[in-house]
């Protein structure tokens, strides 16, 4: 892929970048390995410090920065601006929270024959980022917050269609204290992964990404005997069952699928109706979601706006057509609208079966699979029956059953009568081909930290 800002909205190339040469690459892991001994050193305080100015610089920029992923990616003004809001708050919470997350923790001395025993949290060195355009300055944030906060420095490989805000993340970092090579943006393309990640320097690598990225960097990162945290795809089952709430799932489901036009990896995307309000649910859903005004992302009345690139919508439209042409049945949506940008209207396919390609891949836009289920059981083996485990959604109001809910859905998170969505405070990841390892909270600080275990006699 070329590495460039193209406005999803028009189809127009705006800012072209050449990728980075070897030599420079190799200055930049330097830089960055310096970086880490100097920032190791630096207390927590300082470190909190800095990452308290960037959350302010994020703040007072927060407008021109949402204009720049709108026009690098196409998500709408007003969720761009809450995504920059978003990213100010979790370096807040980091900096307020990091000198729990790494104090020592104390041991039972007497238990290990020791006069003290405790476990110490320190950073470990370079960590390589490879991010993706969905959320660009989200999902970037919530692995260098934690990462810097630890004493780490960052390198990152960001999505080859969002340069600027690529950029603009170095630059926040830097003008908010944290010198010098502490987190650099190497504009490279994937096959420069493998060199970067094989280098003795860099430490760990973070994913966020599809699953043949996943699978190649842990394979790379397998040899090289280096920690990896893999954010991969989803494809979350979103449960009603009969005592739910059907006004509030049909609103938030309709929210859930069409965030961020459709391109998030814990959106709900197998909507899984119990039989005696599936047909209820069904209209209500389709209704609020063909009412969505799909349009210029920069417009205020706008709540759908273009997918990222033209494969991303193709890909789309052929999930579709694929299940359209085995019997699958449309309830709304499922036309490639004729014009400039990548537009595609929220869509909601029934008749589902296994066979076809909705099934059992992840859909990355707007459009909705509907499933109808006779009981429980049967939503649990509908919910389940994907190789896919990041997020799950479940309404019910009765509280044996949405017990059984949390215990039973297979995936990193359960999110019962409310929407999936992620928290600073709470572990964010997957399971099953959704990935391992988990960001945000302290668990998230402490993927990159050497766990070291101290014993004094
Ligand atoms: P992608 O193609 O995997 O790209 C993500 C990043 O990986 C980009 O920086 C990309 O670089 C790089 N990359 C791609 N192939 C690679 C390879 N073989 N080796 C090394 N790096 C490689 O993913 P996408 O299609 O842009 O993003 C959508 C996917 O990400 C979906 O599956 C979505 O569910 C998932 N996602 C997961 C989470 C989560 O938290 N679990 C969050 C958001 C998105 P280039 O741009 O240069 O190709």
């Amino acid at each position: 892929m070329p590495i460039a800002t193209t406005n999803p909205a028009t189809g127009q190339v705006l800012k072209t970048y050449d990728a980075m040469s070897d030599e420079q690459i190799d200055a930049a892991i330097e830089r960055a390995h310096l970086a880490y001994r100097q920032l190791r050193d630096t207390t927590i305080a300082q470190r909190a410090r800095w990452l308290l100015a960037a959350a302010d610089l994020l703040d007072a920029e927060r407008d021109e920065t949402a204009r720049l992923m709108t026009t690098e990616m196409g998500k709408t003004y007003a969720a761009a601006k809450a995504e920059v809001t978003k990213c100010a708050t979790a370096c807040r919470f980091y900096a307020e929270n990091a000198p729990r997350m790494l104090a020592d923790e104390p041991a039972d001395a007497a238990a290990v024959k020791a006069k003290r025993a405790y476990v110490r949290y320190q950073p470990i060195g370079p960590v390589l980022a490879v991010m993706p355009w969905n959320f660009p300055l989200w999902q970037v944030m919530r692995f260098a917050a934690p990462a810097l906060m630890a004493g780490n420095t960052g390198l990152l490989k960001h999505a080859s269609n969002v340069p600027q805000t690529a950029l603009y993340l170095e630059d926040v970092f830097r003008r908010a204290g944290f010198g010098e090579g502490a987190f650099t943006t190497l504009l490279v393309g994937s096959d420069a992964v493998d060199r970067i990640l094989s280098d003795p320097r860099v430490r760990a690598a973070t994913l966020t990404g599809s699953e043949p990225a996943g699978r190649s960097i842990a394979q790379i990162a397998g040899r090289e005997i280096k920690k990896t945290v893999l954010e991969l795809g989803g494809s979350d089952p979103f449960v009603v069952m009969p005592s739910a709430d059907l006004d509030k799932a049909a609103e938030v489901a309709t929210t859930a699928r069409c965030q961020n036009n459709g391109q998030s990896c814990i959106a709900a995307k197998r909507f899984i109706v119990h039989t005696d309000v599936f047909d209820a649910f069904a209209e209500k859903f389709a209704a609020r979601m063909s009412a969505l005004r799909v349009g210029d992302p920069m417009d205020d009345d706008t709540d759908v706006g273009p997918l990222a690139s033209e494969r991303g919508r193709d890909e789309v439209h052929d999930q579709v057509t694929d299940a359209v042409d085995r019997g699958a049945t449309v309830l709304c949506g499922g036309e490639k609208p004729a014009g400039d940008g990548w537009f595609y209207p929220p869509t909601v396919v029934t008749d589902l079966r296994p066979e076809m390609r909705m099934w059992g891949e992840e859909v990355f836009g707007p459009v909705a699979g509907l499933y109808r289920v006779g009981s429980y059981d049967e939503a649990i083996e509908v919910a389940n029956g994907t190789s896919f485990g990041l997020g799950s959604n479940a309404w019910t109001t009765d509280p044996a059953e949405l017990e059984r809910f949390a215990e039973d859905l297979d995936a990193g998170n359960v999110f019962i009568n409310g929407m999936t969505t992620s928290y600073p405070e709470l572990p964010f990841g997957g399971v099953k081909n959704s990935g391992y390892g988990r960001e945000l909270s302290a668990l998230g600080m402490r993927e990159f930290c050497n766990t070291k275990t101290v014993w004094i006699g």
